[in-house]
């Protein structure tokens, strides 16, 4: 699957690229991450690429001339055959999830245009085929969020992540056993841990070699931590 960023700052993206899972699934060329300087496609010696807001305030807009002019040299790249979409990051987006992960996996390319200072000139809309948001707050740019994006998408696409099994039944999938529900807790060694005062155990029937009793006792686990910190997603209609 091909990502592809436009930015102002390249080398946050590129220097991702490097590390990990990530890293390897590229070699492995299940991935392609590529980020595009927005400064390359500007129309002054100044390299500028954002303007002041008409009718006052705070702050700078990206041009939307200088974004059209980088979308479509991304886009002009793109073969017929590839499902594309180009995705605008925008704290006025749809909210980003684990359900909307899976539904974007289902393309073959995605092309993230990821804003600066005040935000874009609106009318870079037109462009765009989704506008998404990864939460309520508001951060300094749209790189992280388009990373956020690509490595949780990327976990769908198969082989990135080494077993199958391991997306399976997560926190917020629909599939798997925990369906909705945060996932259970999880342990490993040592058996016995402590920390000043306290002796801290794992659970002993995850000792027990019992696959039935462990089941049930992860089920009803992610069902009481769901209910204590998100009751919200018990009954959610994804
Ligand atoms: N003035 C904008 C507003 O109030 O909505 C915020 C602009 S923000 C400082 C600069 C850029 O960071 C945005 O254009 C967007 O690309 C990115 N950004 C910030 N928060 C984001 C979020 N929660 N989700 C996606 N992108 C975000």
């Amino acid at each position: 699957m091909k990502f592809e960023v436009i930015t102002i700052f390249p080398e946050l993206i590129e220097d991702y690229k490097k590390i990990s899972i990530v890293a390897r699934a590229i070699k492995k060329r299940l991935l392609q991450i590529k980020a595009f300087n927005l400064r390359d496609h500007t129309f002054d010696a100044h390299k500028t690429v954002d303007g002041r807001p008409y009718g006052g305030g705070a702050g700078m807009v990206l041009k939307a001339d200088v974004l059209s002019r980088a979308i479509t040299s991304v886009l002009k790249k793109v073969s017929k055959k590839e499902k594309t979409k180009v995705i605008l990051l925008t704290p006025a987006g749809k909210v980003f999830s684990q359900k909307e992960a899976k539904k974007l996996a289902k393309n073959d390319r995605l092309i993230f245009v990821s804003g600066r200072y005040e935000g874009f000139d609106e009318r870079i809309s037109f462009l765009v085929d989704e506008e998404y948001s990864i939460g309520d707050y508001v951060l300094m740019g749209g790189e992280l969020p388009a990373l956020v994006m690509i490595e949780t998408i990327a976990r769908f696409v198969p082989g990135v992540v080494g077993k199958e099994e391991s997306i399976q039944g997560e926190s917020f999938s629909k599939d798997g056993k925990n369906s909705n529900l945060l996932e259970y807790p999880q342990y490993t060694r040592p058996e016995v841990l402590k920390i000043g005062k306290k002796t801290l155990r794992v659970p002993k029937v995850l000792l027990s070699g019992d696959h039935r009793k462990i089941e049930i006792w992860r089920a009803d686990q992610a069902m009481k931590k769901t209910k204590k910190i998100r009751p919200d997603l018990i009954n959610k209609q994804w």
